[in-house]
């Protein structure tokens, strides 16, 4: 009989006395690929197994774990929440529902379940980042690196809060390099030298 076997990975166990001096344990294993696996157990009076029957009803097979992660990985591709979801929520939640008999057990099933949509997730984040770095590049804005990890770390929202919190400037070619660099500041980006006053036109008021 699989119950002490199978201690951290039974789904659910169902006992049914049958009248005849005898007790049906029904034992569900979990899935296969066309439906749900049963083990039936008849039990005597003393505890002793006498007949053993492995029993799969189809119907209904839910999402794998790593098909789940996909799921997951479409609905919430931000790095940072699969840090808690992998390093946290998922082998604690493992243990408590005795899938697994210790965290760092539940660490490695949380992995292996996950790893190709994490992997994804982490590639994805990436070029998200890249592009804010290429972006604050052209705009010569200053701590790149520091936006750069941000958006990393959130993914599309973090994209979206770095293009609200950093609108384009416009640029203008400067006089001295020749380079299309943003004239809010009094020297040019790349070249460092100063920007020549304005012509005046003749109509400036001056107190
Ligand atoms: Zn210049």
């Amino acid at each position: 009989m699989s119950i002490l076997k199978n201690e951290f990975v039974l789904d659910s166990l169902n006992c049914i006395s049958l009248g005849n001096e005898q007790l049906l344990v029904q034992i569900d294993n979990g899935y296969s690929e066309r439906g749900s696996k049963t083990e039936l157990v008849w039990l005597d009076t003393t505890g002793k197994e006498v007949r053993t029957e492995q029993v799969e009803l189809l119907g209904y097979v839910p999402p794998t774990p790593r098909q789940e992660s996909w799921k997951v990985a479409g609905l919430t591709p931000i790095p940072a929440a699969w840090g808690v979801i992998e390093l946290l929520s998922g082998p604690l939640a493992m243990v408590n529902h005795h899938k697994v008999p210790t965290y760092a057990a539940g660490l490695r099933q949380s992995w292996h379940d996950s790893w190709p949509a994490c992997v994804a997730v982490l590639l994805f984040s990436a070029a998200l980042a890249g592009v804010a770095w290429r972006r604050h590049q052209r705009q010569h804005f200053s701590h790149g690196q520091l936006w750069a990890i941000f958006v990393f770390l959130l993914g599309v929202p973090g994209l979206v809060a770095y293009w609200i919190m950093n609108p384009r400037l416009a640029h203008e070619s400067c006089p001295s390099c020749g380079c299309e660099v943003p004239r809010n500041r009094e020297r040019c980006a790349r070249c460092a030298e100063p920007f020549p006053e304005p012509q005046p036109k003749g109509i400036e008021v001056f107190v």
